[in-house]
């Protein structure tokens, strides 16, 4: 076809090229990383990316969701650029009001936070938020669920993506290291639960309740694969019986399934929230907030006096049970960042787009299947809120061993043919929409995949 002939990437593979020179792999980050090159960008606004080449993209991945807002809203840049001027400098390094008014929102907002701190990214969110954990309850081991992903460190890069042979048995997986340089202690240390499996995550619980200290999750795996409210609840009641700190990390849900995250959704307050992305307008962000009682511990003057009962009666194992818990960094609390977060949560709430949002995004996903079963194709979009993903199977999916059975080389190849047709995807990851989608942005991704799906049929 004509566009097929117009489409080229030349100048982004020369710059990447020139890029494998300087940076291990050209990409300063795995997630940017693509076959047979990734694409470079120059420019990006509302929901469109336009690359090194002059290629305009209607951009579904947002960089990995976080730009709920799309690119460059006016309204933030007005924002950060005010701020930066009001202040006069880019950051104090001491207190400021900002702090504690984006605190206070995200309080009145999630069922779980009654205290938060400022960090600068996910990783770090949910790294304070184990470490807190730890810390309250005294003991070591971390209990999390197969195929979610919390960041990328040690602790958290364990099955995150095994391979079926590594993975073992389905009620009881393997952990296994995402990464070289792993050290086995936290192979040792991590129990690795199958997600929305009750009864086999009760059963690992119930083996090491006097050693787990708590269970992170992402409430909706990747971001697409819903927890069901069953599994949800039984999770909640076991986790309290047995004293263990139950984490929702809503990095990815966070204002994206609700305004108060997939917690709200599920009305079930976890004792620890990790948020991110969303949270920061498209600049490095994360907040770990919690339960008084347990956030308490980061309290650099009380947290002494207000260690919990458990930590006391393992004072022989804590060697350092009565010193601080570490929480801090140069930047957290940045204001220039929490000035974009605060713009970002304004506009969020203004004429419920965030509902608008949600509501566009399940219209583009119905007219997808139906588009797709009028071929022929079994197709399936899962997801909750502002997030989806397109699956290529008729069986239910539940968790990381379902999806590995999907038809992962069918999704490649039409997202590879998306690309030059001007959809933005990562090939094979997640859908994510911008309250900047116009309707006309999805109507013409319609169009395009049904361009796509008369290829590969003949039809
Ligand atoms: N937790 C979840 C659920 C995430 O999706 C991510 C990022 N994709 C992280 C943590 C890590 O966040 P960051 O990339 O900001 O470090």
């Amino acid at each position: 076809s004509s566009t097929e002939n117009l489409f080229t990437v030349e100048t982004s593979k020369s710059i990447f090229e020139e890029a494998c020179t300087y940076i291990p792999g050209g990409v300063t980050a795995h997630i940017k990383y693509m076959t047979p090159h990734p694409i470079v960008m120059k420019e990006a606004k509302g929901s469109k990316l336009v690359d090194v080449d002059g290629n305009v993209y209607i951009d579904y991945l947002l960089c990995s969701g976080s730009l709920l807002t799309g690119h460059g809203h006016p309204a933030i840049t007005e924002a950060v650029t005010n701020q930066l001027h009001d202040m006069g400098t880019t950051i104090f390094g001491t207190p400021h009001l900002l702090e504690q008014q984006m605190a206070k929102r995200v309080i009145e907002l999630y069922n779980g936070i009654e205290m938060a701190r400022f960090t600068n990214s996910g990783l770090e969110a949910t790294l304070l938020a184990i470490r807190i954990a730890k810390g309250f309850t005294g003991r070591e081991k971390l209990a999390k669920f197969e195929g979610h992903y919390h960041g990328g460190y040690d602790q958290s890069l364990i099955s995150v993506n095994p391979t079926m042979e590594e993975a073992g048995d389905t009620k009881r997986p393997t952990p296994v290291p995402e990464s070289r340089g792993i050290s086995n202690y936290y192979l040792e240390k991590t129990v690795v639960l199958p997600f929305n499996d009750l009864e086999a995550t009760i059963q690992l619980l119930t083996e090491n309740k006097d050693e787990i200290a708590a269970v992170i999750m992402e409430p909706v795996q990747g971001g697409y694969i819903p927890a069901t409210q069953e599994f949800m609840e039984g999770l909640r009641e076991i986790t309290e019986k047995y004293g263990i700190v139950l984490i929702f990390d809503e990095v990815k849900t966070g204002f994206r399934v609700s305004m108060g995250g997939a917690q709200g959704y599920y009305n079930i307050a976890p004792d620890i929230t990790t948020l991110g992305k969303v949270l920061g307008g498209g600049f490095p962000v994360g907040l770990v907030g919690g339960r008084k009682e347990i956030m308490e511990i980061t309290n650099p003057i009380s947290s002494r006096d207000i260690l919990s009962a458990s930590v006391e009666t393992n004072k022989e194992k804590n060697g350092n049970k009565d010193s601080v818990l570490f929480h801090s960094g140069t930047y957290y609390g940045h204001p220039t960042i929490l000035s974009a977060g605060k713009a970002t949560l304004d506009l969020l709430e203004k004429d419920g787009i965030l509902d608008k949002t949600i509501e566009r995004t399940m219209w583009l996903r119905q007219e997808l299947e139906a588009l797709y079963a009028r071929y022929g194709v079994t197709m399936k979009t899962i997801g909750l809120g502002t997030i989806f993903n397109i699956v290529f199977t008729d069986k239910e999916i539940l968790n990381y061993r379902d999806m590995q059975e999907s038809d992962f080389s069918m999704r490649d190849k039409i997202d590879r043919r998306l690309l030059e047709l001007g959809v933005y995807i990562k090939p094979l990851t997640r859908y994510s929409m911008s309250t900047e989608h116009t309707q006309e942005d999805l109507e013409k991704t319609v169009a395009l995949h049904e361009q796509v799906l008369k290829e590969l049929t003949n039809k």
